[in-house]
Formats: structure tokens, C-alpha cells, sequence
């Protein structure tokens, strides 16, 4: 009797540590998959289908294209220490979706051994850590961001001082047109004008001066910005269309930043079109009116979704005579002025920008 009972107990007890042990697989967050030697999969649970896109149907007897194709070497290699009997733990790689897409992925890989010690299989638990590299490189970006601005901002604040001496002194060699070195002196003047112009474009990231906030009339700055390129358009035979002739909006802001990041918009844009396209920039309120949309359309070469990932990283830039600063300090200024941009492109068809800052009420 008393061994029966035994024997009844220790039945329920590895029915209930199996049913426990099912209900794991079944439950948990973490992907997780049995293979067979030859990587055949045995066993999914629901978070593996989920994650990788396979569902149990499909996966179970089959060899899953798992690993995207330039990580196959690394994968070998892990399969190798695999049968060697070596783990891996919270291992970082890059794996693949059965749709083709790629993610950031955790993975713990060990053998599987039977109970005479021999490798009869393998497992894997796998999570999705994009988001964790996400936020890893936002923080990255925003502290290189933030150190270029700074280190931009103290490099011009320091070369100006020369700057106002040199063309202060080059302005008064100019006064006497008929000296022997005045086509120089012009020169000079020019080019240390030019210098100018540029270091400028640093100032505007420099702390002091983000904070001078006043009300600006939108319309001016943006005709001021206009007027200021329109040799670049024509040059290049770009016609720009101004829709809604802007409206009389009040943003408040730093004139100067905010004409700087119109600036840098069409200038890209300018400079996405080889000859003859059209740049529209058109301004209209949301419906609330608590908001002013700001779109700049151009009919350039577009953005290539890897650039689009990547363009606001300072010093990325895909021209040759690029510096890479534009989209960095656009987003800063924006960010600044409590706006956000919006960016829709096609290759080979266009690239549409969307500025949106809130008005400013009387
Ligand atoms: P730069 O203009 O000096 O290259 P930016 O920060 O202004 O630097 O822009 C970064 C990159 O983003 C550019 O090199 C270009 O590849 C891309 N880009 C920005 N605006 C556009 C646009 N309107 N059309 C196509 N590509 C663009
Ligand atoms: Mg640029």
C-alpha cells in the first residue's frame, strides 16, 4: 500500500515539474529555442514566435535562417565552442526576423547534454535589446552633440577676437583706394568677412544667447532668409514657390538662430538639386492655431533611408565639401525653441521637411 502511495506522489510530482516547466516555456518573456546537432528546431515557445516571426508550425524540423548573412562566420564559430561545451552568456549580435529585418539581439547559448554527459542538442534564450542600443546611441548623439556645440562655440567666441582686430586694421588700409596694395586689402576685407559669416554660424550654439528670447515676426525672417539666397537660387534655377504668403505670426526666439536653421534647410535643399527643380516652402497654422507648420518641399535627389538614420550626428555628411553641422545645429536650435522637425523623403523624388513651433499668443 505504502509503496503504491509512493509511487502515486512521485507520479503527480514530475507531472506538476513538468506541467511547471511547460508553463515557463510557454510563459516566458524571452525567446527560447531547442535545436537538434544538425540545428533543426525542436522547440519554440510563443515569445520566439513573436520575435522572430516564425510561428512553431513552421519553425519545428527546420534549419531557420536565423543569423543575417554577414554574421554567419561569428555563428559558426559560436556553434563550434557550442559542441566543445562551451556556454554563452547575455552574448550581444545581431539577428534576423523571419521577414529579413535585423535587431539588436541578447542571446545565452548552451549545449544541451544527455544524462551520460554527450552534447545531444543546444538552446537558446534570446531578447530584443534595440531599444537599450536605441537609447544608448541617443545619449551618445546628444552628448557629441553637446560637446561639438560647446566646442564649436568657445573655438569661435576665441578666433573672433583676432578676427575684429585684423579686419578692423584691413578696413583702414582699404579707406586709401589708391594705395599700391588696395586689390589685396580688398581681398582681405572679403574673405575676412567671409570668416566672419561662418564663425557666426557657431555663435548661434552657444548657450548666453539661446536664452535673449523675443517675440520675432515670422514673415520677416523668413523673407529676410529668402532675400538673403536668392542668388543661389537663381544660379541655379531653382524656382521657389512661397504658399499662404506668410501669415502674421508671432514666434518667440532668437531671430538669429531660428533665420540660421531656414537657412540651413534650403540650403540643403538647394544643394539635394542638381539643376532646375523647385523648392516650395509653405506655412500654415494647425487647426488649434496654437501651432505654426513650416514645410520646406524640394524636388532634389531625396534622402537614402541609412543617411536619414544618421543625419543629424554631427559631421555626417555626404558631400565632399560638406561639414556635417547643418542638421545638428537645426535640431538643437529647434529643440531649443521648443519645435519639432519632421522629415518625409523618396529618392530620386524629393524631400519634404516639416518645421512645427508653437505661436506665440498676445
Ligand atoms: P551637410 O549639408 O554639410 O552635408 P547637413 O547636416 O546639413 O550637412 O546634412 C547632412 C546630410 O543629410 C547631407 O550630407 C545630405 O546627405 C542629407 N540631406 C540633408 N538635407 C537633405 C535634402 N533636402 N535632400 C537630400 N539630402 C539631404
Ligand atoms: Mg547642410
Amino acid at each position: 500500500m505504502k509503496l503504491e502511495k509512493n509511487a502515486i506522489d512521485r507520479e503527480n510530482y514530475l507531472n506538476s515539474k513538468h506541467a511547471y516547466l511547460n508553463l515557463f516555456f510557454e510563459q516566458a518573456n524571452d525567446a527560447i529555442a531547442v535545436f537538434d546537432l544538425e540545428d533543426h528546431v525542436i522547440a519554440v515557445n510563443p515569445a520566439f514566435e513573436k520575435l522572430y516571426g516564425w510561428s512553431k508550425e513552421e519553425a519545428i524540423g527546420r534549419i531557420l535562417p536565423l543569423i543575417p548573412p554577414e554574421n554567419e562566420e561569428e555563428s559558426k564559430q559560436r556553434k563550434v565552442d557550442l559542441m566543445l561545451g562551451k556556454k554563452y552568456h547575455l552574448h550581444e549580435t545581431t539577428d534576423m526576423r523571419k521577414d529579413g529585418t535585423f535587431f539588436d539581439a541578447q542571446i545565452s547559448l548552451s549545449p544541451i547534454l544527455s544524462p551520460h554527459g554527450e552534447i545531444i542538442g543546444s538552446s537558446v534564450i534570446s531578447r530584443d535589446i534595440s531599444y537599450i542600443k536605441e537609447n544608448e546611441n541617443l545619449i551618445l548623439q546628444s552628448e557629441k552633440l553637446k560637446l561639438v556645440g560647446e566646442l564649436a562655440a568657445g573655438v569661435a567666441h576665441e578666433i573672433r577676437n583676432p578676427m575684429t582686430v585684423i579686419s578692423g586694421y584691413v578696413q583702414m588700409m582699404n579707406e586709401d583706394s589708391d594705395s599700391p596694395y588696395y586689390e589685396y586689402t580688398k581681398l582681405i576685407q572679403n574673405e575676412t568677412e567671409r570668416i566672419e559669416l561662418i564663425l557666426s554660424e557657431f555663435l548661434v550654439l552657444s548657450k548666453p544667447q539661446a536664452n535673449q528670447y523675443a517675440p520675432i515676426n515670422l514673415a520677416e525672417a523668413l523673407s529676410e532668409v529668402v532675400q538673403f539666397l536668392q542668388y543661389e537660387f537663381q544660379s541655379k534655377a531653382i524656382s521657389l514657390k512661397i504658399i499662404n504668403e506668410f501669415l502674421n505670426i508671432t514666434i518667440l526666439g532668437n531671430k538669429n538662430q531660428l533665420k540660421q536653421v531656414f537657412i540651413n534647410l534650403f540650403k540643403n535643399a538647394i544643394e539635394a538639386i542638381n539643376e532646375d527643380g523647385s523648392i516650395t516652402l509653405q506655412v500654415c497654422k494647425s487647426k488649434d492655431e496654437k501651432e505654426i507648420y513650416i514645410q520646406i518641399i524640394d524636388t532634389g535627389c531625396g534622402i537614402p533611408p541609412n543617411v536619414l538614420d544618421r543625419m543629424f550626428e554631427p559631421f555626417y555628411t555626404t558631400k565632399t565639401n560638406g561639414t556635417g553641422l547643418g542638421m545638428m545645429i537645426i535640431n538643437k536650435i529647434v529643440q531649443d525653441h521648443q519645435g519639432s522637425i519632421q522629415i518625409k523623403s523618396k529618392q530620386h523624388v524629393g524631400t519634404e521637411i516639416l518645421l512645427t513651433f508653437p505661436i506665440m499668443t498676445q
